[in-house]
């Protein structure tokens, strides 16, 4: 009767010993990256909490709704239907409404080194073919970008030009990035890092304080060019070395400027840091345009954003730092 009694207290202790195990399994910090929007997503999860795959999970099913709704190419997206669309008056959804209000903001405030319609001109583009678009289709075509023309009445967009091709490429994953974070702070999550391609959002790090973050050197892809330190806020940098050839000589990139429909060459690499990845990904974009001088001028004027912008003069990359930017701890590499 003893020995039974003994056996049984071991197959429970035995059970109880494997629980145990198989909870602190679940409740592992998790770091996930896929293949989406273009680019490589990562979710990272510092703490511990057996919710976690499910969590990244769902984050993950958020963005391939995301991506699939405002997809450029894919048939019966938002955008195509947009673009595709003769009529004047669009209806269009809830997020894309929060979307492209956020982007008319940024073009006001960039006075349209940023603009959203940026498509007609964008799209003449071909990075795989390597192929440029004529002096004279640029011209002709640059007559329908103009973000004048696009406005929202509650969720209605009307196309004062029905030839307005959006192209939300310079702040579409900033806007997914900031729902994805919105997604884990529902869920209860304070510690955790989401990188899309270079677009971020931050939480805290797994002690409760700020992540280092890497800048990419822009013209060397094994090396950074710096680091900041950054806690519940966003960081975004868009470079020319990011989508672009080589033609005769020239750089042939992605980052278009709207006054002159070519790949705008005053910067070379600009990273923003914001309270959203959304301002981050569109300023960062809208400042690249506007290069070094103007672009920090206006940085310098608006509440918590900051910049770096590298550029190049005589051969040589420069750096220039919006005022407030050492406070993120910059650790400056870059000579070295
Ligand atoms: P990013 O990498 O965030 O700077 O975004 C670049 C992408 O945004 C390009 O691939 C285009 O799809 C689009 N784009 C290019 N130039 C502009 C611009 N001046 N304003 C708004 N979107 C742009
Ligand atoms: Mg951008």
């Amino acid at each position: 009767m003893k020995k039974r009694i003994i056996q049984v207290c071991l197959i429970i202790a035995l059970i109880v010993i494997a629980y145990i195990r198989i909870s602190n399994e679940k409740s592992k910090p998790v770091k996930e990256t896929r293949v989406a929007l273009g680019t490589f997503v990562t979710i990272e999860i510092s703490e511990k909490n057996p919710d976690n795959p499910v969590i990244v999970d769902s984050a993950f099913r958020l963005i391939a709704k995301y991506e699939k709704q405002f997809s450029p190419k894919e048939d019966y997206s938002e955008i195509i239907r947009i673009n595709t669309s003769a009529s004047r008056e669009v209806e269009i959804s809830y997020d894309l409404a929060e979307l492209l209000q956020k982007s008319q903001e940024i073009s006001e405030l960039t006075q349209g080194a940023f603009d959203v319609t940026i498509g007609a001109v964008s799209q003449l583009y071909d990075f795989i073919d390597k192929t440029i678009p004529y002096p004279d289709e640029i011209k002709e075509n640059l007559k329908h970008v103009d973000f004048t023309k696009l406005h929202l009445v509650g969720y209605t967009l009307i196309k004062d030009d029905p030839a307005i091709r959006l192209d939300i490429g310079a702040i579409g994953k900033g806007f997914i990035v900031d729902k994805v974070a919105e997604c884990l702070i529902s869920a209860g999550i304070r510690q955790a890092a989401i990188n899309a391609g270079g677009d971020l959002y931050v939480l805290e790090n797994e002690n409760g304080e700020e992540w280092r973050i890497g800048i990419q050197h822009p013209r060397d892809d094994s090396t950074l060019w710096g680091y900041i330190t950054l806690k519940n806020a966003a960081v975004a940098t868009s470079g020319d070395y990011e989508k672009f050839f080589m033609k005769d000589g020239t750089r042939i990139h992605h980052i278009i400027d709207p006054k002159t429909g070519l790949p705008a060459d005053k910067a070379v690499s600009v990273t923003v840091i914001a309270p959203d990845a959304t301002t981050a990904d569109a300023l960062c974009t809208a400042v690249f345009v506007m290069g070094p001088e103007k672009g920090i001028q206006l940085v310098n004027q608006l509440d918590n954003i900051e910049a770096l912008i590298i550029y190049e003069q005589d051969g040589k990359l420069m750096q220039c730092l919006s005022d407030g930017f050492m406070n993120y701890n910059y650790e400056d590499l870059s000579q070295t």
